[in-house]
């Protein structure tokens, strides 16, 4: 059973090479699991594809209402062109409001307001126009005319394919204007031309369902770029244009929920030396290793980030200044690999805490963990300091470190 299964994935994979990991395949079904990163990316395109649409939906009101209305004034009574053109210039107006009013802020619950509100207007005005319409009995070129209010549900759900979507957020947003279509069709079921519907209906879900899929191939696009930018292609870790972005967002995080947040700046001892004894492919391939084995013993929610060529940072959420020690002990116990001679590969390490350091930004919290490391560099190396005291090689005087000893009289 998991050959079939294999062999359908390598099928699968094939034909969209480099595309997604295996990991990813499932964000193309629902939002759950995605990156902060990459849900803000997505809410701001979300948001700038409503506006988009949103623009091309006023202009087109704005350019046809005018022609529309002659057409109207012409075949239908004096009353029903009145209201349709004051349904047409509220639709506009709308349209326009929505483009004024919406900007971009990377929360998807806002880029989900914004599509609800987008397709909400042209559903409204379908509604309204057409029950207006079902209540005149119209006949030959009106009744033309009337038949062509009934596109709209098919321009909506074909839009749908300019988001990046995962597949339960296109069924849910699609499924209201289905559902309302089934519901039409049955309420009129006695007077309805009813093959002619059924075919318009099966029509509407293949429409939906192509729509669908664009949608999630436009979202496997954007995860297989978000990546890319966001990982850094020698150790797989976070590049630092993303890790600037992270500390940013845990900053404000830890600040508006008044929790600790500690970094950690990790600096490879005598980089250099395996670069000129071994050649700069032995020096990579230790970079590669230590990332691999700070992952391996990294806690969830933590982030290892490549600060600069063989510097690291460290994102400790909720860890105060005591936790982040700990955990910068394990990682020391467990190792960081070995260099070519055999030699144990070591680290400086600086360690700042928000509250404990009292900073004010992530920048802060930056320098002075990059500060503390250097004080580990002058102090011989393989060594972390977690505050302006006394640096400590020995995880189990942590104490002192944090505790600078009592000034002797
Ligand atoms: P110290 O203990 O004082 O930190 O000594 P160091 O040799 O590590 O310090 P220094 O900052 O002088 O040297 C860092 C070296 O890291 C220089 C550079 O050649 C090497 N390096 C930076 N990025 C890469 C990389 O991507 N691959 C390899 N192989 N080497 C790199
Ligand atoms: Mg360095
Ligand atoms: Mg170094």
């Amino acid at each position: 059973m998991s050959h079939v299964g294999d062999l359908l994935w390598q099928r699968l994979t094939g034909l969209m090479p480099g595309e997604l990991q295996k990991t990813e395949l499932g964000w193309l079904i629902w939002p759950q699991q995605h990156l902060t990163l990459l849900t803000r990316r997505r809410a701001t395109m979300i948001v700038n594809r409503v506006r988009l649409f949103a623009f091309l939906f006023a202009f087109l009101f704005a350019v046809l209402t005018p022609v529309w209305s002659i057409v109207d004034f012409m075949v239908f009574e004096r009353s029903l062109w009145l209201s349709l053109a004051a349904m047409r210039l509220g639709a506009c107006a709308a349209f326009v409001t929505l483009l004024l009013c919406y900007r971009p802020s990377g929360s998807l619950p806002d880029a989900y307001r914004a599509m609800a509100i987008l397709f909400a207007i042209p559903t409204l005005f379908y509604i309204s126009s057409h029950t207006l319409l079902g209540t005149y009995a119209l006949t030959g070129i009106p009744a033309a005319i009337g038949a062509g209010y009934a596109f709209l549900p098919f321009v909506l759900l074909a839009g749908l394919a300019i988001f990046p979507l995962t597949l339960l957020e296109s069924t849910l947003i699609a499924s209201p204007i289905l559902i309302a279509q089934g519901v039409a069709g049955m309420l009129n079921w006695v007077t309805l031309n009813w093959p002619s519907f059924v075919g318009a209906f099966w029509l509407l879900a293949l429409i939906t369902g192509v729509s669908a899929l664009a949608g999630m191939s436009q979202l496997a696009f954007m995860i297989a770029l978000v990546r890319q930018a966001i990982r850094d292609p020698l150790t797989g870790t976070f590049s630092r244009r993303s890790g600037e972005e992270m500390l940013e967002m845990q900053f404000v995080l830890s600040r508006r929920s008044a929790a600790p947040l500690a970094i950690a700046f990790l600096d490879l001892d005598h980089f250099k030396r395996i670069n000129d004894g071994h050649g700069h492919e032995a020096g990579d391939q230790a970079l590669t290793r230590f990332a691999e084995r700070i992952g391996q013993t990294l806690r969830r929610g933590d982030m290892l980030i490549r600060w600069g060529g063989e510097e690291f940072l460290l994102i400790m959420p909720n860890s105060d200044i005591g936790q982040a020690g700990q955990a910068i002990g394990r990682l020391r116990e467990a190792g960081f690999g070995l260099r070519p001679d055999g030699a144990p590969l070591t680290a400086s390490i600086g360690i700042a805490e928000r509250i404990a350091d009292r900073c004010e930004d992530w920048k802060e919290l930056v320098d002075l963990a990059d500060r503390r490391m250097y004080t580990a560099k002058e102090a011989g190396r393989d060594r972390f300091v977690a505050t302006d005291g006394i640096p400590v090689a020995d995880p189990a005087s942590l104490f002192i470190a944090i505790h600078p000893r009592p000034e002797a009289d």
